[in-house]
């Protein structure tokens, strides 16, 4: 939750973020926002008045009765009553008043950083850096699909027979492919002194609100039926709310990994990338999330260090990607700054995300209560930070169309041979 007495007394505030949540597309008037802070403010102040009154009128009754004014003690009594139904009537308007409220609060954006480009869709981030080259092929090449039919990796048809649309089967050198580059991803940040966590994947509707993924993206996911319990979208989720309302050392960043199933409804994706495995309901991700004192040099230089993670990753895997700076548009609530990675998918002609780097300074600590002591010994909100390590199988994408070979076989990067029992190349049955 951001800082209401901040947002209040601040003209600045309040214009930075109405403009943050426009550019943002969160339908939240600050004004409106702050009438109703007026309004739940005096409809206390009457409650309070109105129980003072009420408790000194019932100690002026029983003085007037130990006094035997019985007379004067009935007439305050019928006054007593009359405060009783005005108080009720303030108390209900206060608790109407106040659900609104907190429903307002819950779309209050975090704000952006300065260096972020200013846009209203993925097609204004701007490019920071491209690393390694397409590959030329002198060759009629594959998508991913027909190589994994081709090699009995991908089993899409009867993805959709047992689950619906956007569902899929990975089979034999498919399915270890995948789990390769999750033990690479993983070995490798646990090298880096990332503490792996293996975290509850059904989680409670408050954690996904102190996260900050309710209820802006409420639709994106999966509830368990009759419960008040819900599938992630990420591990994010968990990794963060493992601190929820709770004080802690942040002298050295706390660096987590979490290797996870990830469920989305992707309500709203529509027709788009309806193909293949590029957007699916159900993936694999390796996620690093970063907790660190809330200073925004600090914050900042574990971004790059989290975003460069990610590109070493890509590196092991000999891959051609960018970095692209998010823009306003494209970022959601809770982002203060973002680099995507997008990785060469040769299928698409272009380069589709495959890693998403977020800075979100207090936000989300402050929705989820994480707070540290300073050196002044002051409790405050810390940062915290996210980044896909790797997200399977979409990765698979670039994997098997950039590393396929004339014959149809598949070249396996150096890196990941020793998660394939050494394997060099996947060769196409014979
Ligand atoms: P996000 O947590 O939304 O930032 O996504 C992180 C990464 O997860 C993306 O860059 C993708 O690689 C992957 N991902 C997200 N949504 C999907 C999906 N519906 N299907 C497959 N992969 C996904």
């Amino acid at each position: 939750m951001m800082d209401m007495k901040w947002i209040r007394h601040s003209q600045e505030a309040q214009e930075e973020l109405q403009r943050v949540a426009d550019q943002k597309g969160i339908a939240l008037s600050v004004e409106e926002l702050l009438k109703l802070d007026d309004k739940r403010r005096a409809l206390l102040l009457s409650v309070e008045e109105l129980r003072q009154q009420r408790n000194a009128r019932s100690e002026e009754i029983s003085l007037l009765m130990r006094k035997g004014s019985r007379e004067a003690a009935e007439q305050t009594k019928r006054l007593v009553k009359t405060i009783n139904v005005r108080l009720s009537g303030q108390e209900a308007q206060f608790r109407e008043v106040e659900a609104i409220y907190q429903e307002l609060l819950l779309l209050i954006p975090n704000i952006v950083s300065p260096d972020t480009p200013v846009g209203a869709s993925d097609q204004d981030n701007v490019e920071v850096r491209r690393v390694g080259a397409p590959p030329a092929f002198d060759f009629e090449y594959k998508d991913h699909v027909a190589l994994g039919e081709l090699h009995g990796m991908i089993d899409i048809p009867r993805g959709v027979k047992t689950a619906g649309t956007r569902s899929y089967y990975l089979t034999g050198m498919g399915a270890l492919l995948h789990r390769a580059v999750q033990q690479l991803a993983i070995d490798m940040l646990v090298e880096k002194g990332f503490t792996l966590m293996d975290v509850p994947l059904t989680v409670r509707t408050e954690a996904m609100q102190n996260t900050a993924f309710f209820p802006l993206g409420q639709d994106q996911a999966f509830r368990i039926a009759e419960e008040d319990k819900w599938l992630v979208g990420t591990s994010e989720v968990p990794l963060v709310s493992y601190y929820s309302g709770e004080t802690v050392d942040v002298s050295q960043p706390i660096r987590l990994a979490a290797a996870s199933m990830c469920f989305r409804s992707e309500v709203g994706s529509g027709g788009r990338d309806v193909y293949g495995l590029y957007r699916v309901h159900q993936f694999a991700k390796v996620e690093q999330v970063v907790l660190c004192e809330a200073n925004v040099e600090t914050s900042e230089r574990l971004l790059q260090e989290i975003t460069a993670n990610a590109e070493e990753l890509l590196g092991k895997l000999e891959l051609p990607y960018r970095v692209v700076a998010v823009c306003t548009g494209d970022m959601s609530q809770k982002t203060y700054k973002q680099y995507d990675i997008e990785t060469w998918m040769p299928s698409r002609g272009a380069y589709g995300e495959t890693h998403s780097s977020s800075n979100l300074l207090d936000f989300q600590a402050r929705r989820s209560n994480i707070r540290y002591r300073d050196a002044e010994g002051k409790l405050r909100h810390c940062h915290t930070l996210n980044n896909t390590a790797v997200a399977s199988p979409r990765i698979l994408i670039p994997l098997l169309e950039n590393h396929q070979l004339a014959d149809g076989s598949i070249r396996i990067p150096k890196a990941l041979q020793p998660y394939m029992n050494g394997l060099e190349r996947i060769d196409p049955p014979a």
